[in-house]
């Protein structure tokens, strides 16, 4: 215990499974959490007496089922094993070692890792005194050693780590609550550490350290001194979980937004690009269409593009020519999908390799993929794409190392090296003999069985072999009377006798010693493959990465062809045009039978900036919407996008802003969540950008949202610095009116047409605003009951029939504070409805002069104050005032 005590005091935060032979133990406050949350019973180490230590452990082998429970609880979990051999040990107790932390953010163990996502550990450093609107943002896949640095200001930090989506975020203890401040809405598991480890020269000399380099230059990161700072805490901290071992973390990458889009959290969301809006899910979302990758490691390349988009011009035309050429060529795309399919994920092999976690057929693995790389080039080198040959160039076959794999180890090895007989014969001299000696051992064994069977005239006669008693010869009781002399008895059964003999030993002797060395043969010459091979980490990382690119774009080209998709002309202009655009995801989940209807859109800055897309509830408005964002946000990974036909200048950021019924923020006021996330895009966006606003305003009283929404296009409209091209869906038909005052507003609605009383959605985006709104139908179709119905078309007429205005004064702004403005309505003319509740439902209505005064009033009683009978007194007061 005294052992345990020290390795725990040195664990605070952690379980420590603590290996006591065949089982992990875990004791105290630890056993409590693991018995709750495996289900395992709660024993005691006393049976007991007063100083009862509680306990409970599992066996082993079980540690691959119980690990993910543990990690999934939130916990972090250090496994503690013995590192020497218990029979070798000198000491009274065995020695022990924590040879590993667990936590969300590094783990190894397959059951916790999705092949299709990379599991990122990350840190955030806050930025101080003058720079304390920035943070430095780091982080690390211990997987596949993919490292990066970044800096950003303080708003960005959530949409950053969104994009990343780590499973883990480490933190300075002291800005737990700042770093739980700037992610709002966003849950992430965090790991406080302390202050030192944030520490700038600790930060600096561990990325040193590391990286055997005298300065940070070389991976043209030295200028991100926060950033650095939180590169330096992740290296740190998981050194710690892995005790020091992370070869194959070999450069440190800049992460910047220069050359990607920014997408913000919402846009994210809002798009459905890897989780679905609904349950967070990834069934519907585009990566779901998308992902046509063979290789886990092509489907995390793909989620990575998608979160990021590219800016520059030649960087999406490198892939694009990629995807072009092989939407072109149909059998070479199925060509490198049928190598591609044997590839294992070569990204996260060369991390265990590295890590020394490899097992025997990890490194066979590691063999077959390689040996598919000259079919690859092969088929690369044969057609006319600058982009292929790229990656082919790339590409290495690294000969040696498949040359030493296949020396070394057998075609089919054990998944364990424990299990022995890993190594192929002929590699190693003195194993050969080695297993010459045991095989001998055994044939003499069993050529020992025929002649003493005949020696005694005992037929059954066995030879057997278990491990407490070695060898021996068994005969059952019916033959033990002819037994020879010679022979010791060992062992008594309910059915025979086991003997041996000083021949038999002697014999046995010499098989188990064999046996044994071979054993640690094989393990050292498997632990030496393993290390020559890790030295060749940059390379198989490399191939990888090129592996995971050719993938992709075979996916993308496949997708393009079996959806129909055409490639887009991707250039600097600001204008945007599709022809007869699709919604990549709703297109493919239509109900059978249902139509999907393409839709054209134009913008660009000069004419037509705005587009105002009126139509009712169902009509498709968020669809139009969302399908232009997804076809220029497709465009710009490099991808075919649906439509007859697109030309897209790039954006430099996609925004979107979605209806607060659509997004039901825990906690906060809806509409307060929307207008910060409108003010967001007002404050960020430029004339390169690309606006979605769905619905916006619709979080407060109509009066109120309409207002807002007339404010918002103006300012978009007027101000040149973010005069970004919008996109902007909305069931108030009163915005139709801007498009008669501002020149760049156009108007577009959803096409519905009515007939015999029913309306149908014709989902075709037509020029023109709409002149009202089918709410009423689309209540009628919901089932509302007809007399309501009725009722509100005669209310709908009278409203409908008042001359509503929108004024504007000289010098162009809305006349009214609010912006819109209205006569009064003619509420009397409602036939047999009260006056107030005319008024109340009549949206542009001036103030009516009694329920202002019976607001004034309200307003000054302090109903904490008052006694039953003066509240009774008021009440009288105001029904006078009716
Ligand atoms: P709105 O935003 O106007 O309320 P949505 O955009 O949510 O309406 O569209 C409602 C439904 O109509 C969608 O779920 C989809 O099934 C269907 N839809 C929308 N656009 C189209 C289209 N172009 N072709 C076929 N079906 C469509």
């Amino acid at each position: 215990m005294r052992q345990y005590y020290d390795i725990k005091r040195k664990q605070p935060k952690a379980v420590l499974l603590f290996r006591m032979g065949d089982f992990y133990e875990t004791f105290e406050e630890d056993a409590h959490t693991v018995s709750r949350i495996l289900g395992i019973t709660l024993t005691s180490r006393n049976n007991g007496k007063a100083d009862d230590i509680p306990m409970a452990g599992f066996p082993h082998h079980s540690l691959d089922s119980h690990l993910p429970k543990l990690i999934r609880a939130g916990l972090r979990v250090a496994i503690c094993e013995q590192v020497e051999d218990a029979s070798e040990s000198t000491g009274s107790v065995v020695d022990r070692a924590v040879v590993e932390v667990v936590t969300p953010g590094v783990s190894f163990h397959e059951e916790l890792l999705n092949p299709k996502q990379s599991n990122f550990l990350a840190g955030v450093h806050f930025g101080t005194g003058r720079d304390s609107d920035l943070v430095g943002f780091s982080f690390v896949d211990a997987t596949t050693g993919e490292f990066a640095v970044a800096e950003a200001h303080i708003r960005d930090l959530e949409s950053l780590i969104q994009t990343v989506a780590p499973s883990e975020l480490i933190v300075d203890k002291r800005r737990k609550g700042r770093l739980e401040e700037a992610l709002r809405s966003t849950p992430f598991t965090v790991t406080t550490q302390e202050d030192w480890v944030f520490g700038e020269d600790f930060a600096q000399e561990t990325l040193l350290d590391h990286f055997g380099t005298h300065s940070m230059k070389g991976f043209g990161v030295d200028d991100m001194e926060l950033g650095l700072v939180a590169a330096g805490a992740v290296l740190h901290y998981l050194g710690e979980t892995q005790k020091g071992k992370l070869p194959h973390v070999q450069r440190l990458q800049r992460y910047s937004n220069e050359e990607h889009i920014a997408l913000d959290a919402q846009t994210k969301r809002n798009l459905e690009l890897v989780s679905t809006v609904q349950d967070g899910g990834r069934d519907g979302t585009l990566v779901d269409i998308l992902d046509q990758t063979e290789t886990p490691m092509g489907g995390r390349k793909l989620r990575a593009w998608l979160v990021r988009p590219l800016r520059r011009v030649d960087q999406i035309h490198w892939r694009l020519e990629a995807v072009d050429t092989l939407v072109d060529d149909r059998d070479l795309r199925e060509d490198l999908r049928e190598e591609l399919s044997h590839m294992g994920d070569l990204e996260r092999l060369a991390g265990k390799i590295a890590t020394a976690r490899a097992t025997p057929r990890d490194l066979v693995a590691v063999k077959r993929s390689l040996q598919r790389i000259p079919n690859l080039t092969e088929l690369l080198d044969q057609v006319d794409s600058s982009t292929l040959s790229d990656v082919a160039d790339e590409l290495t076959a690294c000969p040696a190392v498949v040359q030493k794999i296949d020396d070394a180890l057998v075609d089919e090895p054990p998944a364990k090296i424990a299990e022995g007989g890993l190594i192929r014969e002929g590699y190693d001299e003195e194993l050969d003999e080695l297993r010459a000696i045991a095989h001998d051992g055994k044939a003499w064994m069993s050529e020992l069985e025929a002649q003493e069977s005949e020696r005694a005239n005992i037929p059954s006669l066995k030879v057997g072999f278990n491990k407490v008693f070695g060898y021996y010869l068994e005969v059952t009781n019916t033959h033990k009377d002819k037994v020879p002399e010679d022979y010791i008895r060992k062992q008594t059964l309910k059915n025979s006798e086991r003997y041996i003999t000083p021949e038999l030993k002697e014999m046995e002797e010499k098989i188990l010693t064999a046996e044994e060395k071979i054993e640690t043969l094989e393990v050292r010459l498997f632990q030496e493959l393993r290390d020559t091979i890790a030295e060749e980490t940059g390379v198989l990382q490399s191939n990888a990465a090129r592996l995971a690119e050719l993938d992709v774009f075979t996916a993308l080209a496949d997708v393009a062809v079996s959806h129909d998709y055409v490639c887009p002309d991707v250039n600097d202009s600001l204008s945007i045009e599709a022809e007869d655009g699709r919604h990549p995801v709703v297109e493919q989940t239509l109900p059978t039978g249902e139509r999907f209807i393409p839709n054209d859109v134009h913008l660009n800055p000069d004419d037509d900036q705005i587009l105002i897309i009126t139509g009712p509830n169902m009509a498709g408005k968020s669809v139009a919407l969302r399908q232009v964002g997804l076809i220029v946000l497709l465009a710009q990974i490099g991808s075919f996008v649906p439509a007859r036909s697109a030309s897209i200048g790039v954006v430099d950021r996609i925004f979107t802003r979605v209806g607060a019924s659509d997004n039901l923020a825990a906690g906060e006021s809806t509409f307060l969540v929307e207008m910060n996330e409108t003010a967001n895009i007002l404050n960020n966006a430029t004339a390169r950008s690309l606006i979605l606003l769905d619905e916006v305003g619709r979080g407060t009283s109509t009066f109120d949202g309409l207002s807002i929404a007339w404010a918002l296009v103006e300012y978009l409209h007027e101000r040149p610095e973010v005069a970004a091209r919008t996109l902007f869906a909305t069931h108030y038909h009163e915005l139709n009116a801007m498009a008669n005052r501002l020149e760049r507003v156009r108007n577009y609605r959803i096409q519905v047409t009515e007939h015999e009383g029913e309306i149908i959605f014709m989902r075709k985006l037509v020029p023109g605003g709409a002149d009202h709104s089918y709410g009423i139908e689309v209540a009628r179709m919901a089932g509302l009951p007809s007399p309501v119905i009725n009722r509100a078309r005669e209310i709908l007429v009278h409203l409908e029939s008042q001359d509503l205005e929108v004024h504007r004064d000289a010098d162009g702004q809305p006349a009214s504070g609010d912006g819109v403005s209205a006569k009064k309505a003619d509420a009397d003319a409602v036939p047999s409805l009260e006056d107030s509740r005319a008024n109340q439902m009549n949206l542009f209505s001036q103030p009516d002069p009694v329920a202002e005064e019976l607001k004034e009033t309200l307003r000054d009683v302090d109903p904490d104050r008052m006694t039953p009978i003066e509240a009774l007194m008021k009440l009288n007061e105001l029904r006078q005032l009716l």
